[in-house]
């Protein structure tokens, strides 16, 4: 039934069908592939896509590209939980996708089976495309406190996230391995996970909507006087978000085994300021502080998951500026010549930095030039230039077919 409203928390929800709905306009152009409920105890995404495909539906023949709406982890969505054996959102990895296609089905989890099918569809939606590839991942998250994108910070996904006007939070990627945003992001796909509110709340299914049609009209299936929703879709993003700053960076998570007893103190929500020292948490050890002062993001107040926390710091929209400025006039490149730097041999755009020589730039430096680090050990930075992060990849994107690969 479309455009079911309320989540009924702790039920599961049942999608016949991994492909929610693909519509295509007479015109060949951009592929928006949305995908909700990677894990299963989000179904904001599934809903909102339900509310937004027979609306669309009218206006399919005068749409340029396609949609198509893809629902990530079924078995989960059944039974309303996170995952049934394992997270579907951290093993995204080339070698772990390699590994899976060539395991026996036999020595599979759910979570194999639902991978394999989940990059089945979206590879034969990367064979037939003609334009360029934009995803929308679609989540919400334990801890009240509203909206926010994720994204790897690379000209043309920032370019894409700028449109929804939600805070950016920058540097996820180097914190949590094997997203399928990041492979997606990786292999030329213009991505962004938005999380859209806490599990269970009915307004979490109103702000995945309001994103699904800014994607619709920032990714060019059509003009954006064909879709007189969106100026309320912003309007709705806007006031949710006015009350937290517009850019964040990732400064570190808490990390947590199951066997840690992790236990959230009440009352935390999104980007909730927090000071140094505080106490937000305990587990076996006591109490857990927090190492610096910032934001709180992601307070874990369920059962399943590995991140205790995360904690966000708020930089100046100028720096954003900055950054877009050095990379597109090509300073990116000049960074293998600053004292302290050195390429990692048979790579082509991996650093070393020596914290020694380069301590007062190096990693904020990097981060402004469109690197991300790969490793912090002793006096080294390891760092990586992200793909396709010039100028000219913001006119267009090389098109992927298999994933996994470089
Ligand atoms: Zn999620």
């Amino acid at each position: 039934m479309p455009g079911s409203g309320v989540i009924d928390a702790g039920r599961g929800t049942t999608v016949e069908d991994r492909v929610l709905g693909a519509l295509g306009g007479a015109r060949p152009g951009p592929t928006l592939m949305c995908v909700a409920g990677v894990h299963g105890n989000e179904p904001a995404g599934v809903h909102a896509i339900r509310r937004v495909l027979p609306a669309l539906r009218e206006r399919e023949p005068e749409m340029t590209g396609r949609l198509v709406a893809l629902a990530g982890n079924l078995g989960a969505l059944e039974v309303g939980r996170r995952y049934v054996d394992r997270d579907l959102n951290r093993a995204w990895t080339g070698a772990r996708l390699s590994s899976l296609r060539l395991r026996p089905l036999s020595e599979s989890v759910a979570e194999d089976r639902e991978q394999l099918e989940l990059l089945g569809a979206i590879e034969e939606l990367l064979g037939t495309t003609t334009g360029a590839v934009y995803a929308l991942d679609l989540h919400t998250t334990s801890g009240p406190g509203g909206v926010f994108s994720v994204f790897t910070d690379s000209l043309p996904q920032r370019d894409f996230a700028a449109t929804f006007p939600v805070p950016m939070i920058f540097g996820l990627e180097e914190l949590v391995d094997g997203t399928l945003l990041n492979l997606l992001s990786t292999h030329g796909i213009v991505s962004l996970t938005l999380e859209a509110g806490q599990h269970g709340e009915p307004e979490a299914i109103d702000r995945a909507e309001a994103a699904i049609w800014i994607a619709i009209v920032s990714a060019g299936l059509l003009p954006e006087d064909r879709v007189p929703e969106v100026a309320a879709a912003r309007e709705r993003l806007a006031r949710d978000s006015a009350h937290v700053p517009r850019a964040l960076e990732m400064r570190y998570k808490w990390d947590l085994r199951p066997e840690d007893a992790f236990l959230m103190k009440p009352g935390y929500r999104n980007f909730q300021p927090v000071a140094r020292g505080e106490a937000v948490a305990t587990d076996r050890a006591g109490e857990i502080l927090m190492r610096e002062s910032g934001r709180l993001l992601m307070p874990l107040y369920q059962e399943q998951g590995e991140d205790g926390f995360f904690l966000v710091r708020e930089f100046s929209t100028f720096w954003m500026g900055v950054s877009r400025f050095l990379r597109q006039s090509g300073a990116s490149g000049l960074a293998y010549l600053l004292p302290g730097v050195r390429r990692v041999p048979g790579t082509e755009n991996e650093v070393v930095v020596d914290k020694r020589i380069a301590r007062f730039f190096a990693r904020q430096l990097f981060h402004l030039l469109g690197f991300r680090q790969l490793e912090d050990a002793g006096h080294q930075l390891v760092m990586r230039r992200r793909r396709f992060d010039e100028g000219r990849y913001r006119r267009g994107l090389p098109r992927p077919r298999r994933l996994g690969q470089d």
